[in-house]
């Protein structure tokens, strides 16, 4: 029995090895796709067809409906349109009597801007493979675990082994900003037992991540020509203390107690200062500058909460200022309303997950935690479903000259496959 049982492995991760061109340039094509939001249409058609075509899965294009997701705990306000931007769902439905249990692998293939590009050595949507490595926007975060989540079906297909439970394949938009890509999938019914998302963690399984909000700080100054800059109000400097008041946030968020998931991480809870945006001219006074930030904060934690705690620090910074206190800013929250989450690795999901791991790695698996947030969060907090992070090595996510280690795509392809064997199970 053990000895059959190798021989099936053996036959997949032979799959993997014979398709491994294939599925480097499998990558490439994906690679090549300027998948930044708004524009991610393109290459979801592309995978509705292999998906469709090449693995005979059961495909679904559907277009969140803002309205319909409003109400969710879990939904983030978006400020652009869903048209013309759809989630792919793929299925395969075992035949036969059912054994094993169900998994849903989900990538998402929006990916943020490479700009500026000029600090690029390699073309961001070039897919260009120099040695062990593959450049590009979005390569490792995540194309990299889309086609290995892929090519694992694929590779148990070619080998001829018939799965005895479901997998349902998910390509989603929205990872990025809002995560309503994914809801919206779930929500639409695409539930299973368990469920992998590849995201570039370096073969850790994923057991916390934090929560992020996005907030918008509007500050009014007093706009006029630079001769009589004496009388009016710099925005962009009426900026300075609201920015200086993130920093402290940060700071405070910081210095309270550790949530435990954390305990080793120097500081889990940042904040990003990503936009500012005032004036358009030289010789013209800014009348209003924009910030946007991104907050993290600790797992249990309502984001509500957070919108709520934040504004009242920065209304309350904002009193500090001769000008700001009579013209307080305007703060206001878009995007990201994402709590985080734990998960206890001592459950039958992580420790298939531990066994295929171990078939194609030196060390046995270990655990990570996330300063950031990933779709995991929906699967967990909402509908009782375990759902881990798991994928690629790389590195520069969201930076230029974004790279993914090709050898690990394909250990985690195999681990992957290994994982499907263990967790669907097959007909013998
Ligand atoms: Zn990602």
């Amino acid at each position: 029995m053990g000895k059959i049982k190798n021989e099936v492995y053996e036959k997949v991760f032979d799959q993997v090895d014979a398709m491994w061109e294939e599925e480097v340039s499998f990558l490439q094509t994906l690679g090549r796709y300027p998948s930044t939001l708004g524009n991610e249409r393109e290459i979801q058609e592309h995978l509705a067809g292999v998906l469709e075509r090449d693995l005979n899965l059961k495909v679904e294009k559907l277009i969140p409906e803002p309205e319909k997701l409003a109400a969710h705990p879990g939904f983030s306000k978006p400020e652009w349109s869903y048209e013309d931007r759809p989630v792919v769902v793929g299925k395969y439905e075992a035949e036969g009597e059912k054994k094993g249990k169900s998994v849903i692998f989900q990538g998402h293939i929006d990916v943020v801007s490479p700009e500026p590009l000029s600090k690029w050595n390699y073309d961001p949507w070039g897919a260009e493979i120099i040695g062990p490595r593959m450049y590009g926007r979005g390569i490792a975060d995540m194309k990299s675990g889309v086609a290995a989540m892929i090519y694992a079906l694929k590779a148990v297909q070619k080998a001829g082994v018939k799965l005895a439970n479901d997998v349902t394949i998910k390509t989603v938009t929205e990872e990025e900003c809002t995560g309503n890509g994914a809801l919206a999938a779930i929500e639409a019914g695409y539930r299973a037992d368990a469920a992998l998302i590849p995201e570039p963690l370096g073969q850790k399984a994923l057991v916390g991540q934090v929560g992020v909000i996005w907030v918008r700080i509007k500050v009014s100054g007093l706009g006029a020509h630079t001769e009589r800059a004496d009388q009016a109000v710099n925005a962009i400097v009426k900026s300075y203390p609201m920015v200086n008041a993130l920093l402290d946030y940060e700071k405070e968020l910081n210095s309270r107690p550790k949530h435990k998931v954390f305990g080793d991480h120097p500081h889990p809870l940042n904040i990003n200062i990503g936009k500012i945006h005032a004036g358009d001219w030289p010789s013209t006074v800014p009348s209003e500058s924009t910030i946007e930030a991104r907050v993290g904060f600790n797992p249990g934690v309502n984001p509500g909460d957070v919108k709520k705690d934040l504004e009242a620090f920065l209304l309350t910074a904002a009193q500090k200022d001769e000008w700001l206190k009579d013209n307080p800013p305007e703060i206001s929250f878009y995007g990201f309303h994402a709590e985080g989450f734990t998960l206890d690795p001592d459950q039958e999901f992580i420790h298939v997950l531990k066994e295929a791991h171990r078939m194609n790695e030196k060390d046995s698996l270990g655990y990570g935690t996330f300063t950031g947030t990933t779709d995991a969060r929906f699967y967990n907090l909402y509908y009782d479903i375990p759902a881990t992070c798991y994928g690629p090595t790389g590195a520069n996510l969201h930076g230029p000259d974004e790279w993914v280690d090709l050898d690990s795509v394909k250990r985690v392809t195999k681990t992957y496959a290994a994982f499907l064997l263990k967790w669907c199970q097959y007909q013998e």
